[in-house]
């Protein structure tokens, strides 16, 4: 196995660089290196710039906009893209949708949806979850009934991520009750403007409004929006879900992240000197550096690995990255909370939050404010794209064995 880059994607790496850090709006990547929340606007604007370069769906088939990049280069840009704070292309309409609607779906929906998907003229939320079926995912219960040329569905989603800026999403439904679990389900695209859809925020622990509840009320359906066969939509979950994966192992952002905690563990001073300076926390840096090193070979490994194979199904060796990549990305954030130690603990609004009602200038203490909120919002990475205990499941039994 050889580990090393050739010149021609060390040539690569230096061009993403170039691009990322000279084409996508400055503001918009300090935002994100400092652990800010984006707005719509924000991230339709970076992921516009990528668009226009053909770098937000790299990994779709040419004919549709894709870069024909090898996995290397895909690595490659995924790391640079993270580890230079550029917002990643949004994931509902790139890596989950999409891939769908191009591996099952119709000459028809794919002309329709998929250059409006890769330009993010059209938000995209994905409706899988439900209040009684997570990890149990095909417990699902809403249900889409078939009245002539429409379905009519009913029922609620929930942890829909930004589903109050979406203009579509894509569900799962249940279009055959008597059919086994998983048999009985199918994927269908509905219209977020469609009447009887209600959204409502659920306000997380770090006061963000990222997730949501989606209630359908009788919502009517063209049957043209079924992708794939009628009660066949797991087959679409179970590929979506593969790809939801990959690539969640962040080792670029947990290296800015590692970068930004020397940064300000310099700044911040434990008693007579800078806490950088202090044993016991460059310990604590050190343990976190030694795992990410470590993760970053297991990658580089499964990338390795997958040069090889010869199938298009996901590595279940990515479920170790996942496992692995959230606890990094929740150590970082719990050591950015002891920096910021007493200034983390009062609340204080974000600049561009309405509450933030001040005209003075941002005092040297302002990259506190979004520590303790980030260390909130980062319990959530051990439990999206199939939580940490699942992961372990899937090891089990498709890399283990048992
Ligand atoms: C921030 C955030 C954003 C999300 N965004 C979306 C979204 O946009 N769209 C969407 O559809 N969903 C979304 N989700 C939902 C997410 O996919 C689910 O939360 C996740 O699948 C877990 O399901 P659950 O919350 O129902 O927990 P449950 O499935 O009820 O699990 C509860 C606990 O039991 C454990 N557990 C469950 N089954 C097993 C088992 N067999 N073996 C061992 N342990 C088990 C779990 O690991 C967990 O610790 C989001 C979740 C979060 C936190």
């Amino acid at each position: 196995m050889d580990l090393r880059f050739s010149p021609a994607e060390n040539a690569f790496r230096e061009e993403m660089r170039r691009f990322f850090t000279t084409e996508v709006p400055a503001a918009i990547r300090k935002k994100v290196a400092e652990g800010r929340h984006l707005d719509k606007a924000e991230i339709v604007a970076a992921h516009k710039t990528l668009h226009k370069k053909g770098y937000a769906v790299p990994h779709w088939p040419k004919q549709w906009g894709g870069a024909d990049w090898t996995p290397v280069e895909h690595y490659i840009y995924t790391e640079e893209l993270q580890f230079n704070c550029v917002p990643p292309p949004l994931a509902f309409n790139v890596s989950m949708c999409g891939p769908v609607i191009i591996a099952f779906g119709t000459e028809a929906q794919k002309q329709r949806f998929l250059p409006r998907m890769a330009a993010l003229d059209d938000w995209w939320c994905q409706g899988f979850s439900e209040p009684g079926a997570g990890s149990d995912l095909a417990g699902l219960s809403t249900t889409a009934v078939k009245k002539g040329d429409h379905y009519i569905v009913n029922g609620q989603k929930t942890w829909t991520t930004l589903a109050q800026h979406a203009d579509w999403i894509f569900c799962l439904c249940r279009t055959d009750p008597s059919a086994k679990k998983q048999l009985g389900i199918s994927f269908i695209l509905i219209d977020m403007r469609s009447p009887g859809i209600i959204v409502r925020p659920i306000v997380t622990m770090d006061g963000g409004r990222e997730v949501n509840e989606v209630f359908f009320d009788d919502v009517k359906v063209p049957v043209e929006n079924l992708v794939g066969q009628e009660h066949r939509g797991w087959d679409c979950a179970k590929f979506l879900l593969g790809n939801e994966r990959t690539g969640i192992a962040r080792v670029g952002y947990s290296k800015q992240r590692i970068q930004r905690i020397k940064e300000l563990a310099a700044r911040v001073r434990a008693g007579d000197r800078p806490l950088i300076e202090d044993d016991r926390f460059r310990e604590k840096i050190a343990a976190v550096e030694v795992e990410l090193k470590a993760l970053e070979m297991t990658q580089m490994r499964v990338l390795a690995e997958d040069r090889r194979r010869t199938n298009n199904m996901p590595n279940p060796k990515s479920s170790i990255l996942k496992i692995k990549g959230s606890e990094i990305q929740q150590a970082t954030s719990e050591l950015l909370l002891e920096i910021a130690g007493p200034l983390a603990l009062a609340y204080r609004p974000e600049p561009d939050d309405p509450a933030f009602d001040s005209n003075e200038a941002l005092s040297d203490s302002d990259w506190a404010a979004p520590a303790a909120p980030g260390y909130f919002n980062y319990r959530k990475v051990s439990i999206y794209g199939g939580s940490n205990e699942i992961q372990r499941n899937i090891i089990a039994k498709a890399v283990l064995g048992f």
